[in-house]
């Protein structure tokens, strides 16, 4: 069963071949036996699963269920989810149980979905190989040896190693795309503002977008329908009709334009992906889509501006964690004084402070103009040269990451290689458009993923592109060697 796409075990279950019970008991049994090797989840909440497995077979039963019923599912551990913890990879909430569900968490629970627990990921989200967990690096199913990719790195790696039929992600500058081209997996951020972000522990509020990994991209549609839509909990989420994102999937593209940006094929991208993201676009051709060359010329300013835009509201976000209000507490505190900076100094891990005290830094008076208010500028020219190269073609392709994935310890002491790995994924964050991440081959046998990215609220367009890829290539059905 585990092997199957979520739209074949959905049909399955309808068609009363397995049961939800049997299927999540299965996945349970797969994340019991090869989870040791990965460790992809935080915290595995079986008896939980298998409550909700048995409801969802009574819904099925009595005609009572939508797509998603029955299906298990990993939450990543950034989500608020009632009763259980819900630690964001930090020691800060290593003993938060959140007394409510995020409304993604909601929205599952209501469609009938099952969990079957929270994924590991990077501090607080901010990673880009899962190394900055305070339960430890989860390892990539491909090659032990390598990272997920980061900060979804439990959710990659769970898809990936078919510890999960999907799981949730979130997306600040790339945390759904990179891991999930890391992992070989489908991964899909939509347009920021396109799900809600209530429950959803902040970052960088203005960048923060969930998302889907899965094998598929059916089933990222699948579960996009589920998450989708406005919230009015979330001032930020829009109050846009949602399409049923499973109806223009076999929609035929002929003349679909694709633009190349130059500047991310330029220097720096390593020469096997180069070759595999060529390969898919010629397939793309084949497929009878027309490619434009296109520029985007602020590509080289998106790291050093979302490098202050993301610590400066992650330096704001995270000072509601003081031992008081939410989670760790130091001991013995002198005064108060000492309970804000011991339960602050002792929570938070080495990478989360050089976030806090770089954004402390640029939004303080005498630095907002020099670095934030320059920022924010070159986010608009960002956004601007996405605006005008998504005047001329329907998408834009591009190589997800620069490499395949690098060994786990080969960047934990160079923070800047590491802000790197993201330089492709990060612009559409400043942007604020949606993107996807498909499986597009090997390269050193470690997948590589092709990005798509379109305009706002064109998520039924992207889908549509990577499905009738996935008609026709076989990568994503790949299970890694020694987790079959
Ligand atoms: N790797 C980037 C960072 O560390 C993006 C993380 C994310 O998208 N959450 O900020």
């Amino acid at each position: 069963m585990y092997q199957k796409s979520i739209a074949d075990q959905a049909k399955g279950l309808r068609a009363k071949e397995f049961s939800s019970e049997e299927l999540t008991r299965e996945y349970l049994d797969r994340i019991k036996r090869f989870d040791p090797q990965l460790n992809s989840y935080i915290t595995v909440v079986a008896d939980f699963a298998m409550a909700q497995a048995r409801i969802a077979d009574e819904r099925i039963a009595k005609g009572d269920a939508g797509p998603m019923t029955g299906i298990p599912l990993a939450q990543k551990d950034i989500f608020c989810t009632n009763g259980v913890r819900t630690s964001c990879g930090s020691k800060m909430l290593d003993n938060f149980i959140a007394p409510y569900d995020a409304t993604v968490v909601e929205r599952f629970n209501q469609a009938g979905a099952v969990m079957l627990g929270k994924t590991n990921m990077d501090e607080f989200a901010m990673g880009s190989s899962n190394e900055t967990s305070f339960y430890g690096p989860v390892k990539n199913p491909w090659d032990t040896k390598t990272v997920p990719g980061g900060s979804s790195g439990g959710s990659a790696a769970s898809v990936a190693a078919r510890l999960a039929a999907g799981a949730t992600g979130t997306d600040t500058g790339g945390s759904i795309r990179q891991p999930a081209a890391l992992c070989g997996i489908t991964g899909i951020k939509p347009t920021y503002g396109r799900v809600s972000r209530y429950g959803m522990i902040a970052f960088a509020s203005s960048l923060d977008q969930a998302g889907i990994m899965t094998q598929t991209a059916e089933d990222s549609a699948m579960m996009l329908n589920v998450m989708a839509g406005f919230d009015e909990r979330d001032s930020t989420s829009l109050d846009k009709p949602v399409p049923d994102y499973t109806a223009n999937l076999n929609n035929d593209f002929k003349g679909l334009k694709i633009g190349l940006p130059k500047e991310y094929f330029a220097e720096g991208l390593d020469s096997g992906v180069a070759s595999v993201v060529e390969a898919a676009i010629n397939e793309y051709k084949k497929l009878g889509a027309e490619i434009v060359d296109i520029s985007l010329p602020n590509s080289s300013l998106s790291v050093p501006a979302y490098y202050v835009v993301a610590p400066a509201e992650c330096s704001s976000n995270l000072s509601r964690f003081d031992g008081v209000r939410f989670g760790y507490r130091c001991e013995d505190p002198k005064d108060l004084e000492d309970l804000y900076t011991r339960s602050r100094g002792e929570g938070f891990g080495p990478e989360v402070k050089r976030r806090i005290m770089v954004g402390a830094y640029a939004l303080s008076a005498g630095y907002y103009d020099a670095y934030y208010l320059k920022a924010q500028k070159i986010r608009r020219l960002i956004s601007d040269d996405f605006k005008q190269a998504l005047n001329q073609v329907d998408v834009i392709m591009a190589p997800t990451t620069p490499t395949v994935a690098f060994n786990i310890g080969e960047k934990v002491d160079d923070p800047i290689t590491m802000y790197l790995s993201d330089i492709n994924t990060i612009a559409v964050n400043l942007a604020g458009l949606p993107g996807m991440s498909i499986p597009a081959g090997f390269s050193q046998n470690l997948p590589v993923g092709l990005q798509i990215i379109g305009n706002y609220f064109d998520e039924s367009r992207l889908l549509n592109v990577a499905h009738q890829y996935q008609q026709v290539t076989d990568w994503h059905t790949q299970i890694p060697k020694g987790f079959e």
